[in-house]
């Protein structure tokens, strides 16, 4: 079985708590149909873990929370990397 990321633990890294619930609670607003879905999200999200511009979160090369970015369908990594 492929490994999970988990979304939440990608922007666990070093902020707040209160900053984690406003994010997740961000992502759960996104209407459905403009939402990736979860299969496309994890690999999204399993490539950011891995990348050199991942940090804390963050990409260092948007500076978007990857968790973020990577929730909407139509979004895509600036180095297209996915
Ligand atoms: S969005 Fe792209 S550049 Fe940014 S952390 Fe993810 S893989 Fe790296």
């Amino acid at each position: 079985m492929a490994e999970r990321i988990c979304r939440r633990c990608l922007m666990w890294e070093n902020i707040s708590d209160k900053m984690a619930d406003y994010l997740e609670t961000y992502i759960e607003g996104i209407p459905e149909d403009e939402k990736a879905e979860n299969q496309v999200l994890e690999e999204r999200l399993k490539v950011c873990k891995e990348c050199r511009h991942f940090q804390e979160g963050l990409c260092g090369a948007c500076g978007c929370y990857v968790a973020l970015r990577a929730a909407v369908k139509k979004q895509k990594c600036p180095y297209k990397k996915w």
